[in-house]
């Protein structure tokens, strides 16, 4: 933004600081609030342009999208095939919006989609569409008139890039987004002329093609959006949270704005903290870059109703995990009939709520994350990997992470490819849920951060398999762990294995009355290991129960490796306990899993919350000091959507130790309004919250 835009923009003043602010910090990362009404065919004659950027204004969002988009043009364009829609008449309806948008100091985004276009298109281009095995073009599933067009071709070069230059070449645009390029989960199959030349879809070998497009076509874009101004760039959407299509790190370093499209559950079996994950994500790829994640108004799941408002709650507390996990809030709601929606019900709970975030801007905006266990998300393992016998592969990391929320720890994502030294110092243990696919290098690195002190916990089939998915003969990780591979993995029939009580341990910390507990549905068999703390006895039937007793009551199988090595200390659990523990939600499953992260972690945790309820925490250095957010998850919806109405839990006791040289001034609780009496005992900050609804964030002031 120049002088003369300046003065243009007074109104930019009002509208976050974006414009107003002279600082080194590119201009995405003072983000602090976005919206976009998504807009269709019928709004060049339905949406009423004063109203909507009213609208948005008094959201104070920072920018906002304006379709452009590929399928459907919202201008007067000239690009061949760029299809006008049948709305819009002689009507720059894009150029209406933009200098709305522009009035009141908002950015634009021209938002464009590159994965659908017509017949004619089809007729004139067939080389710029994807093609089934019988070599015919793929029309969309949901409107059989459009065609779906492959990233291979010279739609991508051609026809996108033409289209950009055009709106670059027309109006004050801020930066190009893609919507559904690149795909999110999961690569496409297409066999036209260039797919067939590549590997098969799917495969490792297929994704570093994949990749390797997709890293020059968004070079490609960027240079094209910085040629309107050096200060633009290209984006495009990344949710999908581990199990991303794209090569999350390489995006990563190369995107300025992580959109996280991961706009809500409903209609299935989806934890609650979904969008909390993703933010993890973010963080684990993107290091305090700007990231958002869009929040859909409307009604996300199956089926779903695109143009209705869903659970008020529900889209608060998706607002509240955006906040909580570091990522900038995002309003999305679709299509303006009657004006600005026939559902006026999701106008004004996000305009609310964006006012309440604009008061306390710096102590949302992030610094770092202050945790000391980290947990590996294995993307590879997430898109190659094959579990056994009908497992699915998410139950992995959803039963870890609801351990680690039963036990209140802290925790950051950390991508397999980011395991150099450096990047792990913060780290006393790592946690590893069936991360099945680990390189040799990565492998090595994991033996460097235990020979330099530092803690792991891994499970069932992990290090099995490198990173291309080709099985090893023995655990990459068989030395660290002192563990050796006897075998193929063993599944239930009837009853899962027990595990025997061999020793106590304090990851047996609570239990007692019991000579055994239950092991997990598949398991690894593990060469025997000196004193054992755990050993399997094998499964048998359920039914009969004349025949339900072990016949084998005492193995040698371990059924938990335990060890410490100088100051590390390393478990591995032959069985998918986790993901047992989610499916069967056994609660004896839930305290091993909470004992044994303690037990690795070392119990010298940077910040404790205790108190009643299922809570997920984070905390943060900010602008302003620190931020210590507390998501109440205690629901009946925790697991499945949507949530209907929250339910208060009662005080949580906070202690917070500081960093070497930080002074605590003033706790605030930011939803409260009210501020919290502290003391300080040593490095120490303590505090109480006296009551969370569905979030609250303690404000800690520092000098
Ligand atoms: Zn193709």
């Amino acid at each position: 933004m120049n002088r003369r835009d300046f003065v243009i923009t007074p109104a930019a003043a009002l509208a976050g600081n974006l414009f107003a602010a002279e600082s080194d910090t590119p201009w995405q990362r003072r983000i602090r609030r976005l919206g976009q009404t998504n807009m269709t065919e019928h709004d060049p004659v339905a949406l009423d342009v004063e109203q909507w950027a009213d609208y948005w204004a008094s959201l104070k969002v920072d920018a906002t999208m304006v379709s452009v988009t590929g399928i459907l043009a919202f201008y007067q364009t000239k690009v061949p095939f760029h299809r006008k829609g049948k709305h819009l008449g002689s009507r720059d309806f894009f150029g209406d919006c933009c200098a709305a948008a522009k009035k009141r100091g908002i950015r634009v985004i021209a938002r464009m989609s590159p994965d659908l276009n017509w017949e004619d298109a089809v007729q004139a281009h067939p080389d710029w569409f994807q093609r089934n095995a019988q070599g015919e073009p793929v029309r969309h599933g949901e409107d059989a008139r459009l065609f779906r067009t492959c990233m291979f071709s010279t739609y991508m070069t051609d026809y996108v890039t033409a289209i950009m230059r055009e709106v670059n070449s027309m109006y004050d645009i801020d930066g190009l987004f893609t919507n559904a390029w690149p795909p999110l989960g999961s690569m496409p199959v297409c066999h036209c002329d260039q797919c067939r030349r590549l590997p098969a879809s799917g495969t490792p070998s297929y994704w570093e093609k994949f990749n390797e497009r997709t890293v020059y076509l968004w070079k490609l874009y960027d240079s094209i959006a910085k040629e309107k101004r050096r200060a633009n760039f290209y984006f495009a959407n990344l949710g999908g949270g581990i199990r991303s299509t794209a090569d999350l790190v390489q995006l990563g370093e190369l995107c300025e704005w992580f959109q996280s499209d991961n706009q809500g559950r409903g209609g299935d079996d989806t934890p609650i903290w979904t969008c909390a994950l993703q933010g993890r994500v973010c963080n684990a790829v993107q290091k305090g870059k700007m990231a958002n994640n869009v929040t859909g108004a409307w009604s996300t799941g199956s089926p779903r109703w695109r143009n209705v408002y869903k659970s008020e709650a529900e889209e608060r507390m998706w607002f509240n995990e955006t906040l909580a996990s570091g990522m900038v809030p995002y309003h999305h709601i679709i299509g303006g009939e009657y004006g600005m929606g026939a559902d006026r019900r999701w106008l004004e709970p996000a305009r609310k709520y964006f006012e309440w975030t604009a008061k306390h801007d710096a102590h949302f905006t992030t610094k770092r994350s202050i945790a000391n266990i980290g947990v590996v998300m294995g993307q590879r393992t997430h898109l190659f990997y094959k579990p056994p016998r009908g497992a699915q592969i998410a139950q992995y990391m959803d039963g870890l992470y609801y351990a680690l929320l039963e036990g209140r720890f802290l925790f950051d994502f950390v991508h397999e490819d980011k395991l150099a030294t450096e990047e792990l110092s913060k780290y006393s243990a790592l946690l590893l849920p069936n991360t099945a696919l680990l390189s040799d290098r990565q492998c090595a690195q994991l033996a460097a951060y235990v020979n330099a002190g530092g803690s792991l916990l891994a499970t069932f089939e992990t290090s099995l398999y490198n990173e291309r998915n080709e099985k090893r003969s023995e655990f990459g990780l068989a030395d660290v762990f002192g563990i050796r591979k006897a075998g193929d993995p063993i599944g239930t029939t009837g009853n899962a294995y027990l595990a025997r009580i061999e020793r106590s341990h304090p990851v047996l910390s609570g239990f007692s009355n019991t000579r055994w507990i239950p092991g997990a549905e598949n398991r690894l068999p593990v060469a025997p290991v000196d004193n054992p703390v755990l050993s399997v006895v094998p499964g048998f039937v359920a039914y009969p129960p004349e025949l339900s007793y072990p016949v084998e009551p005492k193995t040698d199988e371990p059924a938990v490796v335990v060890r410490e090595r100088g100051g590390s200390r390393l478990i591995y659990f032959p069985g998918d306990v986790e993901r047992t523990m989610w499916k069967s939600g056994h609660t004896d499953l839930a305290r091993l899993l909470r004992n044994s992260i303690g037990w690795v972690a070392g119990g010298n945790q940077p910040v404790t919350v205790q108190g009643e309820g299922v809570i997920e925490t984070f905390a943060w250095e900010t602008q302003a000091g620190f931020a210590v957010h507390v998501l109440n998850y205690t629901n009946p919806a925790m697991h499945r959507g949507w949530i209907r109405d929250f339910y208060a839990i009662g005080p949580q006791q906070v202690a917070m130790r500081m960093p070497k040289g930080r002074k605590v001034k003033r706790v605030e609780l930011l939803m409260a309004e009210a501020d919290a009496p502290f003391r300080t005992e040593g490095d120490t900050v303590r505090f109480t919250i006296p009551r969370v609804l569905d979030y609250e964030v303690a404000a800690l002031y520092a000098d």
